[in-house]
């Protein structure tokens, strides 16, 4: 069996009775970014972008969930419930629907990408639409966890970080040593508290730099945010669930938690995209944007930086029309000139 509690079952908390729910996620590519570096000031073989859009349903959701839904069936659960931007329901309904479980999601009306909004219904979710953002959601799915069976499989549950976590592990692996930076998009920050603890558990400790987008940047302001504002739809989040886990993720590793503008985000998204042949989500550039941000003032971190993008593009259509394609139109049979 493959899947990421087969690789890890050691460093996770899982027996020889817990029934795995797997879709064979983890072990996700590491790819060599020079033009990145360029662009950020530094040499070649200096940063390398972690494809988490190669998951099963397209995000690095899928880490946290296999282990969350395994843990729900083995516990009796009936059914399982969350709030989401739209990842986490994808990954839910996904891993629900092998499992045999009902999944019940949780998303604010309008701010979920129609890709992430197709998956939840082909995986027959029963989805509750909320006229509010998604940290309203996320409390209205926590009053309906208390139902009678239900799990509630948002960060908030530790077993989704610990399945996240392994995402360090890989790293370690594929580089054959510790990064030196690493750049993560930071939403409701259950990410960057796993990818921190997987690091720790290792006995390393690269420098953590988080990014919100601007308009729903409570971690970098200090206070929460009411209506946060971004196309960035996963990372719009006012009140991060696991708050104190990144701040501790930024000052025991001596790194930071800035911010991007959407314009910024938008331009590591097409620079991705178009320079680097990898086509990740809007939310996921931001840990791209933040480094050619630093990149613009010459303070790019020296030594090797991982960049984690953490969906597949596939699931934004709907930012993809704010671009203009190169089209020539021309009747069948016509000629075309290069
Ligand atoms: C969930 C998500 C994030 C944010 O992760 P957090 O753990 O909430 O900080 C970023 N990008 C994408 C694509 C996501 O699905």
């Amino acid at each position: 069996m493959n899947g990421l509690i087969a690789r890890w079952h050691r460093r996770l908390p899982v027996t020889a009775r817990t029934p795995i729910v797997t879709l064979g996620e983890g072990n996700t590519p590491l790819v060599q970014a020079d033009r990145v570096a360029k662009a950020a000031g530094l040499p070649p073989a200096s940063v390398f972008l972690k494809i988490e859009g190669a998951n099963p349903t397209g995000s690095f959701k899928d880490r946290g969930m296999t282990l969350a839904i395994s843990k729900a069936l083995e516990a009796g659960a009936t059914g399982v419930l969350c709030a989401s931007t739209g990842n986490t329901s994808a990954s839910a309904a996904a891993y629900a629907a092998r499992a045999g479980l009902r999944c019940v999601v949780f998303l604010p009306k309008g701010k979920v990408a129609a890709g992430k909004l197709s998956q939840a219904v082909m995986h027959g979710a029963e989805i509750v639409e909320v006229a509010g953002n998604f940290d309203q959601a996320l409390v209205m799915a926590g009053e309906a966890a208390k139902t009678k069976g239900f799990a509630l499989v948002n960060s908030s549950n530790p077993f989704r970080i610990e399945g996240q976590k392994t995402a360090a592990f890989e790293i370690l692996e594929q580089l054959g040593r510790a990064p030196d930076n690493h750049f993560i998009p930071v939403g409701n920050a259950g990410n960057i508290t796993a990818y921190w603890k997987g690091y720790k558990e290792s006995g390393t400790a690269p420098r953590m730099f988080g990014w919100q987008a601007a308009g729903a940047a409570p971690l970098v302001s200090g206070t929460p945010v009411t209506n946060p504002t971004t196309l960035a739809t996963a990372i719009r989040i006012g009140r991060p669930v696991s708050w104190d886990g990144a701040i501790a993720a930024r000052d025991e590793s001596g790194g930071m938690i800035g911010k991007v503008t959407d314009a910024d985000i938008l331009a590591a998204y097409r620079f991705l995209a178009s320079r680097e042949g990898v086509f990740c989500e809007p939310s996921s550039a931001a840990s791209v944007a933040g480094l050619l941000k630093l990149g613009r003032t010459g303070k790019a971190p020296s030594g090797i930086s991982v960049c984690v993008l953490t969906g597949n593009g596939l699931k934004d259509p709907g930012i993809t029309a704010r671009f203009t394609p190169k089209i020539r139109r021309v009747k069948a049979g016509g000629k075309i000139r290069l």
